[in-house]
């Protein structure tokens, strides 16, 4: 008697997973797209993911490389997979070549975009690497090395991008200037206006230059900060054009929500990029880099790209306005 119960149950058992099996099996034929390997990933404790401090002690000359680095960033080279999220997007990313840009670069490419990078001539090298990358996504890769304190020089990279790509969607403005200083008597106009070129005037210009090809459904990413809303004594200048930016966000996603045109931000946390070993950070506070997250570690600019294709996914038509955050647990975006 059990035994027959044991055997009906087994055989239900047995039934409904060939069942489910054969709609698995069929799914494709109705459309549904591919969820990539049909094994399940292990799950994986983000504590341990990436390196922990203490970090050994490193300066660059600015803007610095990421492929100098000790350890290298890791920007999802080998990681990161697409499933056609931005399929026929054109997207212009400043700072493409490191860091946060050279994470979003790598998604949109492997989500099918084609993608136009920015970037200053002395960071060619790493530049090269995300070219080569784009194009083995299978997808149109273009480079525009240039300096953004320059207004003239903004407009040129807008109207090139558009030129080379045949039109523009995606607008990432995440280029950005950090060096750190003590105090403000050791802060000079000189400092104080690269800094305010670099992460306001840039922006300001690049998207004036932008928005008469933005079509409806298009949509601009700034790259903010936890230093908006969580200021460290040594970022004086930096900081507060953090705070600018989530703030310039928020106003245009207000001013072009009517056109169809979102404006959302990425505030990260303490991430491993070259902007951190070339004057960013103290040696002191390098070594220690992340450590004072509840994570342990500092992020890797990997782990930003999910944000960077979330935001500009036309699936996520009702966002904008949005600060999204990835701090590892401190700060707030
Ligand atoms: P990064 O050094 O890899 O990227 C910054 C990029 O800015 C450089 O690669 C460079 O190409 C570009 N840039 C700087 N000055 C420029 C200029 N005058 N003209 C043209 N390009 C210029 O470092 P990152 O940390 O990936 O920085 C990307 C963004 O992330 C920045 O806006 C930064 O403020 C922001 N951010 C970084 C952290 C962090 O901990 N690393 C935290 C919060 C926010
Ligand atoms: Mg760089």
């Amino acid at each position: 008697m059990m035994n027959e119960e044991h055997k009906l149950s087994r055989r239900q058992v047995i039934s409904g997973l060939s069942a489910s099996l054969a709609v698995a099996a069929v799914g494709p034929v109705f459309g549904a797209p591919e969820t990539g390997s049909a094994a399940a990933d292990p799950l994986e404790d983000p504590t341990k993911k990436y390196p922990k401090p203490p970090f050994k002690s490193q300066q660059q000359p600015w803007p610095g490389l990421a492929g100098q680095m000790e350890p290298k960033p890791d920007h999802g080279e080998k990681s990161y997979k697409g499933s056609g999220r931005l399929k026929g997007r054109k997207a212009l990313i400043t700072g493409g070549d490191s860091g946060m840009g050279r994470a979003a670069a790598i998604a949109y490419a492997r989500e099918g975009a084609d993608v136009a990078i920015n970037y200053l001539p002395a960071e060619e090298a790493d530049a090269k690497e995300v070219i080569a990358l784009i194009k083995a996504a299978g997808q149109k890769g273009v480079a525009i090395p240039g300096d953004l304190r320059d207004e003239a020089f903004c407009k040129r990279l807008v109207d090139e991008t558009v030129r080379q790509l045949g039109g523009l969607d995606i607008v990432v403005s995440n280029a950005g200037r950090q060096q750190q200083r003590q105090s403000i008597l050791d802060l000079s106009t000189e400092d104080f206006d690269a800094t305010m070129k670099t992460n306001i005037y840039a922006p300001f210009w690049i998207i004036k230059a932008a928005l008469p090809h933005l079509k409806p459904g298009s949509c601009i990413i700034g790259t903010t900060s936890e230093q908006a809303t969580d200021p460290s004594p040594d970022l004086y200048d930096y900081a507060q054009t953090k705070a600018a930016t989530t703030n310039y966000v928020r106003s245009l996603a207000k001013q072009l929500a009517p056109k169809g045109i979102r404006v959302n931000g990425v505030a990260p946390g303490p991430i491993w990029t070259p902007l951190q070993v070339s004057g960013g950070a103290t040696q002191e506070k390098l070594v220690k880099f992340g450590g004072d997250t509840p994570m342990g570690r500092p992020g890797q600019p990997v782990e930003l790209a999910s944000i960077y294709v979330q935001l500009a996914d036309p699936q996520a038509s009702y966002s904008t306005g949005q600060v999204y955050g990835a701090a590892g647990g401190k700060g707030m975006p």
